[in-house]
């Protein structure tokens, strides 16, 4: 008989993964194989790792390795104060959108019973992080893709959140006549065939949360042309865009008639949100 190996700690487990892949992405998947959250880990990092967690681990760094992203392997991502879950018919919410949600609530007054719409919900991020920071609000969260809205649905009624009603349509379309005091939409919008579809993470995300036309501004200007029937007096779009798509933005929002016109960048200092 030979003495078996010890049997690798949470620790050991870590360091071989952190040699392999970004090492807050190894402690994601390894808190993930276990079923436990990160600071779990801090706690634990002597603790052996049975066989069946280990073979979950490896498989899901082995996938890591080969291209998923880790909100898809773990089915979960954090946006706002929320725990999303997230799947490959969803876009993965992006920081960037946080900026856009911090936008929208600076023109939100507080205790107002608000009309709000996010058009093209995807997981329901915008939606559901407005209707959590302004609760007499009613947002309409709309979205193209039936799979996409039974995660937003699902991400509501996990928050509790009654406040938000989902609508099947593109953009406006499922809305009829109503109008809003904000419309906030993360649309899709990079141009068709560019190279970065074909890397990262982008690979693995659906395409029509992604590509819009030949220079990615189909979804917008569809939204910006529809918009003024559906706002308010004084209402609001905001739209998320690419960093090289502001003058753009600001050139389409002035045509339909936007008068305080401007672009607000994302926290890497680009220009990111268009508002009118
Ligand atoms: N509104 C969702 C988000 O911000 C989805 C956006 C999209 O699919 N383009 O994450």
């Amino acid at each position: 008989m030979t003495r078996s190996d010890p049997i690798p700690t949470v620790r050991a487990l870590l360091d071989q993964a952190s040699a392999q892949l970004d090492p807050a992405d190894a402690q994601l998947l390894l808190a993930h194989a276990l079923g436990r959250d990160r600071a779990w880990l801090y706690a634990h990092d002597r603790d052996p790792v049975d066989p069946a967690a280990r073979r979950r681990f490896a498989d899901l760094v082995a996938r890591r390795r080969a291209g998923e992203p880790v909100a898809y392997l773990r089915g979960r991502q954090g946006f706002w104060s929320l725990d999303l879950a997230v799947g490959p018919a969803t876009l993965i919410p992006r920081p960037e959108t946080e900026r856009l949600v911090e936008l929208a609530l600076d023109r939100l007054p507080c205790d107002a019973p608000l009309a709000l719409a996010d058009l093209g919900t995807g997981s329901g991020a915008i939606a559901l992080a407005l209707a959590i920071e302004r609760p007499r609000a009613r947002v309409d969260a709309v979205d193209a893709s039936d799979a996409a809205l039974a995660v937003a649905r699902a991400n509501a009624a996990a928050a509790g959140l009654a406040n938000v009603a989902f609508h099947h349509g593109h953009w406006f379309e499922p809305l009829a006549r109503r109008r809003y005091h904000l419309v906030a939409s993360n649309p899709p919008y990079v141009a068709e065939g560019d190279p970065h579809l074909g890397q990262g993470d982008l690979r693995h995300e659906p395409p029509i949360a992604l590509a819009s036309g030949p220079d990615g501004l189909d979804a917008i200007r569809s939204i910006v042309r529809a918009a003024p029937a559906h706002l308010h007096p004084g209402g609001w779009l905001l739209l998320e865009h690419g960093h090289d798509q502001g003058p753009a933005v600001r050139a389409l929002l002035r045509d339909a008639g936007f008068d305080a016109v401007a672009t607000a960048r994302d926290l890497e200092g680009r220009d990111r949100v268009g508002m009118g």
